[in-house]
């Protein structure tokens, strides 16, 4: 069987290999950039992390979440790193579940799948942008920018979403699904930082913090989320904001951001410990309240936007102001003006229609023999290796094109 595949990112080099499992299949990669997987190695800020051993469908989103469910646990955690294993891959794995190959290089991943691909046939077609499908008698063909045409009995699209547009992500899958008849849901950037208003930002740009961050409109908490925070000029990025950017770019108006900085210490025992280095050091400047506590930037801003003079020493600040300190530490506000675009996104929250595609197979409702597999369809995962593990599982899935062990 002559397998045409569009997209030689993750998902579509999982789908090859998977494919080329089965002898009697041919596999021809389609890519319409200089190399394949130029977005993997990109990923993890150059370390990739491809997977994570806490993987549960809570962590995935889209119309339809139970879609993911198959794909997932067909071809879970387990097997995929022995997948890589096989490949040549060793893995590393941290506290939090998240999993990096042992080189510390997202480049290992990409070469242990390049020349698995080689060694096992796979024709890779490289600067191949293809912009018509059409569905024939007998299968389907593929029209590239410069006229060449390709043949697949089967064909899988594993284009990819709109993110990362430097590295390759574009709209591209979604159109061709179209022209097959195929629909696609509201795309939407995640994974992404959060703007807000720079008022108290843009002083505290670099700045890194461990808070517990709160979304929230109308006094209502849409997600929480603990750990490291990192502002920029024009609002939050950190793992803590790409988490909540999926929520901030659907909310709608009217969202703000709370960030507590002292999540450990209640109230009444930070306003203590205030109290206590007010008696023990009555001459120090109030700018310098913090010190010892926060990154010396945000201490002052807290100081500040709590309306206390920098200079005013300790022994002069009233309970009242020291109140007005923890409840500004506790609770950091930031008004939500957006997210960020796909151009700094790292996934694409929407996509294909899953509803029209079987979940079991990953194949067309519409098409019979056309697949799909990746950040193309409407399944976006949370920070932490998770969209990776979906492009894993999801390109073994429509590699085995319906039959065999998933059929
Ligand atoms: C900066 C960044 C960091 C990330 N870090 C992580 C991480 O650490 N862990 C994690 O789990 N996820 C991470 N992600 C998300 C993850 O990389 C993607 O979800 C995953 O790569 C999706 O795989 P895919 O195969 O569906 O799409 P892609 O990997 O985007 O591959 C799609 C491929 O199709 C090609 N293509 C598109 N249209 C056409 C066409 N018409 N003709 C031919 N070729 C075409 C593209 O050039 C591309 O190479 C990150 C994303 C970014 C942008």
């Amino acid at each position: 069987m002559k397998v045409l595949i569009i997209g030689g990112g993750a998902s579509g080099m999982m789908a090859a290999l998977s494919a080329l499992e089965n002898q009697n299949n041919t596999v021809t990669l389609l890519e319409r950039q200089s190399r394949v997987g130029k977005k993997l190695l990109a990923t993890g800020n150059g370390r990739c992390n491809l997977t994570n051993r806490n993987i549960r469908l809570s962590h995935y989103h889209g119309e339809q979440p139970e879609f993911a469910r198959f794909a997932l646990e067909s071809f879970y955690v387990g097997r995929t790193l022995a997948f890589f294993e096989r490949l040549g891959l060793l893995t590393v794995t941290e506290d939090s579940g998240k999993v990096y190959p042992l080189s510390d290089q997202a480049s290992s991943v990409l070469d242990v799948l390049r020349f698995a691909l080689e060694a096992q046939g796979a024709n890779i077609v490289t600067s191949c942008d293809i912009v018509e499908v059409k569905h024939k008698a007998r299968g389907y063909e593929a029209l590239s920018a410069t006229g060449e045409t390709y043949f697949g009995d089967k064909l899988i699209i594993a284009c990819g979403g709109a993110a990362g547009k430097k590295l390759g992500g574009s709209k591209s899958g979604y159109h061709l699904l179209e022209q097959l008849g195929h629909s696609t849901t509201a795309l939407f950037p995640s994974l992404t930082q959060i703007k807000t208003d720079p008022a108290y930002v843009k002083a505290l740009k670099g700045v890194r913090a461990d808070a517990h961050v709160q979304l929230r409109k109308d006094g209502e908490t849409l997600q929480d989320s603990f750990g490291e925070v990192q502002f920029t000029d024009f609002g939050l990025s950190g793992p803590e904001a790409f988490t909540l950017s999926r929520a901030a770019a659907t909310g709608g108006d009217g969202q703000e951001l709370a960030l507590d900085f002292f999540r450990e210490y209640g109230d009444s025992v930070l306003l203590d410990m205030l109290q206590e280095k007010r008696e023990k050091l009555p001459e120090l400047a109030a700018e310098d309240l913090f010190a010892g506590m926060l990154q010396s930037r945000l201490g002052r801003m807290i100081v500040k936007r709590a309306g206390l003079k920098y200079q005013t020493k300790l022994k002069e600040l009233s309970d009242e102001q020291l109140l007005a300190c923890v409840k500004t530490g506790k609770w950091f506000t930031l008004e939500v003006t957006g997210v960020m675009g796909f151009d700094s996104a790292q996934v694409t929250a929407g996509g294909a229609r899953t509803r029209e595609f079987d979940a079991r197979t990953l194949e067309s409702t519409k098409n019979p023999g056309l697949f799909v597999c990746g950040e193309v369809l409407d399944v976006d995962g949370d920070c932490g290796g998770f969209n990776l593990q979906w492009a894993w599982s999801s390109g073994y899935l429509a590699g085995k094109l319906g039959e065999g062990e998933y059929a």
